[in-house]
């Protein structure tokens, strides 16, 4: 049974138990909700990189932080076409399309990315988007144009969040979040871990997404990749085992979600990834970047799949596929809408550190 009251003290607990007792509950939890040898293969593309206004302290899409990314505007619907083609042939059954924005604009470049999903829920596969924050008749639109998840993650714990982002909070999250569970379209919401922040942080970030009601279908767990010019350039990497012990407290709170493997596995092993799936992660991102970030190659990771005896899970296996509907059946309209999404009054001193420091780069 899915229990949406967990306390951070319970999690804790969980997090902190003798691995083998963690990851044989893990396990047990995997094999009630899911079929352990398969896993969801998604391909995120980035229709459109950097610039973008946010201080995200670990992401070098931040136009402030002036890293070495190359950024582009938003990408026609037939690129994304012939890009999920060939996710398709490769395995995976999702894409999730990435755009460096604050929020969604009404407008052609949102009426595009309408397009991009109708284009590839045409395909037969599950399209997600990840846009910024999103109102409820923009979430409705996409639901309407065939989407299947909307990614929002929360990064971190309230707390730890003012920490690493000044330009907006965590109650935005958490809206954009809750605009997105009026349509029909799924939820998948994570974070990081890796940015400097305590285990009570990690079990407040799992408190946070385990108490939604519902919980989110998919959840992905990142490991931080310090990037040269963002605030957390210097932060150490996470060991293999502070990822296990979070994917493996993950599938316990979480039963139902899909827990995504993403951001960090070119750090770690085929035997610490084998680990991860033992523990319950379900899902992994292909494809040789992530957004802007490295990742193994599909190639490798297939060769990994047939070395574990693993599948990638089908389009459409736990839940039906959106209809889609065209741009003039469309029964939500352009509302023209700029809502005012907070702008805490805080400030980061590192992420204002790494702005000084980018402008004096040779
Ligand atoms: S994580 Fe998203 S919102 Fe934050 S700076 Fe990067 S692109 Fe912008």
């Amino acid at each position: 049974m899915t229990r949406n009251d967990w306390t951070k003290e319970e999690i804790l607990a969980i997090y902190n138990k003798p691995l083998m007792e963690l990851l044989y509950e893990a396990a047990t939890v995997h094999r009630i909700h899911h079929d352990p040898n398969k896993v969801q293969v998604s391909t995120l593309l980035s229709i459109k990189t950097g610039g973008c206004p946010e201080d995200c302290g670990y992401c070098p899409q931040a136009a402030r932080y002036h890293t070495d990314i190359e950024g582009n505007d938003l990408m026609s619907v037939s690129q994304v076409k012939a890009q999920a083609l060939r996710a398709k042939s490769s395995g995976s059954s999702r894409v999730c399309m990435g755009a460096a924005w604050r929020n969604v604009k009404d407008g052609k470049e949102f009426d595009n990315v309408l397009e991009m999903v109708r284009t590839i829920n045409k395909l037969d596969m599950e399209v997600c988007c990840t846009l910024g924050m999103v109102t409820e008749n923009q979430a409705k639109r996409l639901a309407e144009a065939g989407l299947y998840a909307y990614n929002h993650n929360l990064d971190s714990s309230e707390e730890y969040y003012k920490e690493v982002i000044s330009t907006r909070g965590y109650q935005d999250r958490l809206d954009t979040i809750s605009n997105v569970r009026k349509s029909k379209v799924t939820v998948c919401s994570g974070g990081i871990i890796g940015m400097g922040e305590s285990l009570e942080d990690r079990a407040g970030m799992l408190v946070a997404l385990a108490t939604l009601n519902p919980q989110p279908e998919s959840t992905p767990i990142n490991a931080l990749v310090p990037v040269e010019g963002t605030p957390l350039e210097e932060q150490q990497k996470i060991s293999i085992w502070e990822m296990l012990r979070m994917i493996a407290t993950t599938r316990i709170v979480m039963p139902e979600t899909q827990v995504r493997l993403s951001a960090g596995r070119t750090d770690m092993s085929r035997e610490g990834q084998a680990m991860c799936f033992f523990a319950g992660a379900n899902s992994i991102f292909a494809g040789d970047k992530l957004l802007t970030t490295p990742n193994p190659n599909v190639d490798d990771d297939m060769a990994m799949f047939k070395l574990l005896g693993l599948k990638p899970q089908k389009a459409f296996e736990k839940k039906p596929q959106p209809q889609s509907v065209s741009a003039e059946e469309s029964k939500y309209k352009h509302l023209g809408e700029k809502p005012k999404w907070s702008r805490p009054g805080h400030t980061i001193e590192r992420n204002v550190e790494a702005k000084a420091k980018s402008k004096t780069k040779v």
